[in-house]
């Protein structure tokens, strides 16, 4: 799976939360938020992560920069295996991966002016103070679109669009190779999200970077990804290239998904298989194949035996006892 363009690469990674309940806080089950995934990201590539709330993508997307501890599994950094680094020792690799939020607000701090949180990351690291910082700032701010003058106002003085490239700037400061968006334009109004997006893409063929763009839009994630993955109650139930997702889906809950998104070419009919029912609690997930109590095909096996992600085409991997 991994080449000499690998940026990050996830092995069977497990996030589970205990259940507390009574005075004495026993654990009386355990959340399965991500339940064994794999994938991986090249120099330059977009992997969409895609998904209905509650499917443990953004669980993935902390657990991948270890800002939640991974309860078992591996990830690996530039070739570097980064899964139980001490604090001291994931340095260098924090300044490689960052996080774009979905909410700009409030993960900006209101107290701080928009230059100092931009700038903040290269003060923290060493990597510029002085006039060097509010430079290298001023630099930013202009890549991202925004004025150089704009530095000494608060974040509540932005609109939402300026917020979260205020978020992006903050972001490039340390010059990452991986930058994971969860949910980053889903705050927005539909126009600006375009103007995010775009920015986003220009950003990645200039510097080559590397995005894992969490989103429960599938229309966004076609939009930006080179490469989807597709989350079920914290297990990826399909991953292909962008193009096999959309013309070729093989599972039946990606077929859900997209039946939902709308088609642009009025030509092309695409059948409605509305999902029945909510996603089921992931505290205790579905026996066998997670998506049987919802998947209009499930047969006796799908209760009992949990379907393996096969690779049923060249790139195109697929979780179903059907295919
Ligand atoms: Fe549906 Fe069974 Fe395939 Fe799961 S394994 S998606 S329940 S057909």
């Amino acid at each position: 799976m991994a080449d000499a363009t690998t940026v990050l690469e996830v092995k069977d990674l497990k996030k589970h939360f205990p259940v507390r309940k009574g005075l004495l806080r026993r654990a009386v089950g355990q959340v399965h938020a991500v339940d064994g995934i794999s994938f991986s990201i090249r120099e330059g590539e977009t992997l969409g992560l895609v998904g209905e709330s509650g499917c443990g993508k953004s669980t993935a997307g902390r657990t991948v920069l270890r800002l939640i501890e991974p309860t078992s599994g591996q990830v690996t950094m530039t070739g570097r295996d980064i899964t139980h680094l001490s604090k001291k020792e994931l340095r260098p690799y924090r300044r490689q991966m960052q996080i774009v939020f979905q909410d700009p607000f409030s993960s900006l701090n209101p107290r701080m002016t928009a230059g100092d949180i931009v700038g903040e990351p290269l003060l923290v690291h060493g990597v510029a103070r002085g006039k060097a910082q509010r430079e290298q700032v001023a630099a930013l701010f202009e890549r991202v679109g925004l004025r150089p003058a704009q530095m000494a106002s608060f974040p509540h003085q932005f609109s939402g669009g300026q917020r979260q490239r205020i978020g992006i700037a903050r972001a490039l400061a340390l010059g990452p190779k991986l930058i994971v968006g969860d949910e980053p334009v889903s705050a927005l109004d539909v126009s600006i999200q375009a103007q995010v997006i775009n920015l986003l893409q220009d950003l990645q063929r200039e510097r080559k970077l590397s995005y894992l763009f969490i989103s429960h839009n599938l229309a966004v994630v076609e939009h930006i990804s080179h490469r989807i993955a597709v989350m079920y109650l914290g297990r990826i139930v399909e991953y292909a290239d962008t193009r096999s997702i959309f013309i070729r889906p093989q599972h039946p809950y990606t077929e859900a998904l997209l039946s939902a998104v709308p088609v642009p070419d009025p030509t092309i009919k695409r059948e409605k298989r509305l999902l029945e029912g909510d996603v089921p609690s992931p505290v205790n997930p579905p026996t066998g194949c997670h998506f049987h109590t919802r998947c209009p095909y499930a047969v006796a096996r799908c209760k009992v035996e949990s379907p393996p992600l096969r690779e049923i085409a060249p790139g195109h991997h697929v979780s179903c006892h059907l295919r």
